[in-house]
């Protein structure tokens, strides 16, 4: 275990030297405020590579990064001036976000509201100051291209002098070689990623299990069915942008994981009859939590485990560990990260 961690701090002091802004959610935080706050050194404590202080500079901490950093302007921009028409014209453009790190290949979609939003021309026009690092489309999708910085602007169409500014860092990930198995369970998180490659389909021995499980259920008066099975890294891809699109980043990375770290992928889960949280409070939903341990299963995103598991409640979605192990984690009372020991929490938020 030690050494895993020891890899995982050595990955984000990579990313670090990168100059990719990342941070350590150690605590489910207010979306809205987590983006403003996009930190470009970690919180945690500092890894063991660095060196000493050197004794001739003991307050050098209080010169470091740090202030410049909250020098820069982040944020809505004075009142811009409008035509003296008589008519109601946009002034501000507010975003959810002014600073994003994002993935090669990934998306980010700040959300924009136009000042006054009594404006009846409320119409969006993004660029890039450098497509060959990040592109946007007309909706505001911002996709990573190249590892860089740079600039994407959104200007009221009403009035261009009323615009705003969001400084995107693109992040390329180190890739992954091998997935990781601990106790001899394949993890599959935010933190332990699976690589690119990793496409088997469906484990077989876990459909077997499912089919076990439908049937008892059947038996029950119950009716299980399977909505999501496994996804290739591909489809994931197309997932997990087509929610960003959606909603932005921020919600869509609690629900819908980034290629590599769903579980999937590995053919290991299954999303059952209706992605509604409402569904843990159905009969359906209450059999499964109920007995989906005796088939080898676990819901593997509890309610209230967020900040552990990385994901929202999801009582649809059930992960296959075999019997001995699913039973184990159950009577733990414990998510499957408390169970390992293990963190959930991407590199690049
Ligand atoms: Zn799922």
């Amino acid at each position: 275990m030690r050494s895993r961690m020891m890899i995982v701090m050595g990955l984000v002091l990579a990313l670090f030297l990168t100059g990719c802004s990342f941070g350590f959610r150690g605590e489910e935080t207010k979306p809205a405020e987590e983006s403003h706050e996009t930190k470009t050194e970690p919180d945690t404590e500092k890894p063991e590579t660095t060196p000493p202080e050197t004794p001739s500079a003991p307050e050098s901490e209080e010169t470091e990064p740090r202030e410049t950093e909250e020098t820069e302007q982040d944020g809505p921009r004075e009142p811009a001036p409008v035509p003296d028409d008589g008519k109601i014209h946009v002034h501000t453009v507010t975003l959810n976000v002014y600073r994003t790190s994002i993935e090669v290949g990934l998306t980010d979609m700040p959300l924009v509201t136009m000042l006054p939003t009594s404006a009846p021309d409320q119409r969006e026009i993004w660029s890039s100051d450098n497509e060959s690092v990040a592109t946007v489309d007309p909706y505001g999708r911002i996709k990573g291209v190249s590892e860089g910085v740079c600039t994407v602007t959104v200007a009221s169409a009403d009035n261009p002098l009323a615009y705003a500014e969001v400084k995107v860092t693109v992040c390329r990930l180190p890739e992954v070689t091998e997935p990781t198995v601990i106790d001899g369970i394949l993890l599959v998180n935010k933190t332990y990623r699976l690589p690119a490659s990793y496409n088997k389909g469906v484990d077989p021995e876990a459909e077997a299990a499912l089919e076990e499980m439908t049937a008892a259920a059947k038996r029950d008066g119950i009716e299980l069915f399977v909505v999501s099975g496994f996804r290739s890294y591909e489809k994931q891809t197309n997932l997990y942008n087509t929610y960003v699109g959606r909603e932005g980043k921020i919600a869509a990375d609690r629900y819908s994981a980034r290629p590599g770290s769903s579980e999937h992928q590995a053919g290991l889960a299954f999303d059952l009859n209706s992605l509604e949280q409402s569904f843990g409070e159905t009969a359906e939903g209450r059999w499964l939590a109920a007995h989906c341990a005796e088939y080898g299963f676990i819901i593997r995103y509890p309610a209230d485990k967020e900040d552990k598991t990385g994901f929202m409640y999801e009582p649809w979605h059930v992960r296959y560990l075999g019997l001995e192990k699913a039973k184990a984690v159950e009577e733990s009372g414990l998510c499957l990260e408390e169970y390992l020991g293990v963190v959930s929490q991407y590199a690049i938020e």
